[in-house]
């Protein structure tokens, strides 16, 4: 069996590096050269609405799935009419506009924020006089880790506020949540589903820092209900993550992810089946792994510049992933889980990553 991704980044090559000792088989397609997957699979370097490049990539696979969000649905519409595409178009669509998700969220009665859609600079006033200080103000489309997105934390801010990013935005009210954590769930045809252990989740400047799972969490029965209500809803194929804020015993939901997502990566080394494997798994309608944690496991992000690798494998205990990309400024290069937390061992590890 061969699957075919669209991405080229680090999660088409986990999903390949979890893929390979099942026997089956990788091709990627994306639009801007990468080195990072070589050599775990056949790179087709175009841009996606290369019909004649996406055709010859389509026939090469038996099943399709993405890597992330902004891949246009032309492409999907053009793929789906030879391949199967997991999950397919429609979550795509939900999950590529932040206000649509909003609404599938409130249909299925699973609770967000207050927001209201946001196209002008009149209509930013509106929500502010609704919604009060402070406020996020994001881009509906295209934003992750924080990009497209600001807080608004008095009249003073609003002067630092372009037109462009009152267009097709989305005003939030501000949450002081007491803690962020998302859950992560593979579902596949035959409707098995499983669910991952709740991540609980620390952001700096809207990026992931570190993620570690808990056991027995307090919020997963909750947690565990409102992902069901999605999968069920879109009969969802693949792997899906939702991020909640969590104010008390309430859960609010921010936003889904129709993929394996950063937050899960600890799954590599700290379940028997990792998020990688299950979404492999579920899109070629396998049956689906254990899903349980056999240890603690803390995640960090390796961001901007990569840490010494000496340094770093020091450090007991821990498993490194070093993404073989660019450093960039804010660009996640790589990430780093530590098994069986021991407070020290993490500290040691915090400052290293954090020079
Ligand atoms: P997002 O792209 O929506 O996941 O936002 C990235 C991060 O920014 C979140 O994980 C939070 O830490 C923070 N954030 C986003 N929206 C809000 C909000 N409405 N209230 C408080 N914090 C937020």
């Amino acid at each position: 069996m061969k699957i075919g991704i669209l991405g080229g980044g680090q999660l088409s090559r986990m999903l390949a590096l979890s893929g390979i000792p099942l026997g089956i088989e990788f091709d990627f397609y994306f639009p801007n050269k990468m080195q990072a997957l070589n050599p775990l699979g056949k790179a087709h370097v175009a841009e996606y609405d290369d019909w004649e490049s996406l055709q010859y990539f389509c026939d090469q696979v038996d099943v399709i799935t993405y890597e992330n969000e902004n891949i246009k649905l032309e492409t999907l519409d053009f793929l789906a009419k030879s391949k199967n595409i997991y999950p397919d178009k429609n979550v795509l669509r939900v999950s590529q506009d932040r206000l649509l998700e909003k609404a599938l969220f409130g249909e299925l009665e699973i609770p967000t924020n207050r927001y209201m859609a946001v196209n002008s600079l009149d209509e930013l006033f509106v929500a502010i006089q609704t919604l009060g200080y402070p406020l996020m103000l994001k881009k509906c489309r295209e934003g992750y880790d924080g990009k497209g997105q600001a807080k608004i934390n008095n009249p003073s801010d609003l002067s630092k506020i372009s037109v462009a990013q009152c267009t097709n935005a989305i005003a939030e009210e501000f949450v002081r949540f007491d803690r962020e954590i998302s859950l992560i769930a593979a579902r596949n045809k035959r409707e098995e589903v499983v669910f991952y252990d709740i991540c609980e989740n620390v952001h700096r400047d809207g990026i992931l820092f570190k993620t570690v799972n808990r056991f027995h969490d307090s919020a997963f029965a909750a947690a565990r209900n409102y992902v069901e209500k999605v999968l069920k809803a879109l009969d969802y194929v693949g792997v899906l993550t939702i991020e909640f804020f969590q104010v008390g015993e309430q859960l609010i939901a921010n936003e889904m992810a129709p993929r394996v997502h950063n937050s899960g990566h600890w799954t590599l080394d700290a379940c028997v089946t990792s998020q990688f494997e299950n979404h492999v798994r579920a899109i070629l309608n396998l049956p689906l792994g254990d899903s349980t944690s056999l240890s603690q496991a803390c995640m960090y992000n390796l961001l901007s510049k990569m840490p010494d690798i000496t340094t770093l494998l020091a450090c007991k205990g821990s498993r490194l992933y070093d993404y073989k990309k660019t450093p960039e400024k804010g660009r996640k290069l790589g990430h780093i889980s530590l098994l069986n937390d021991d407070p020290n061992r993490l500290n040691e590890l915090e400052e290293i990553i954090t020079g």
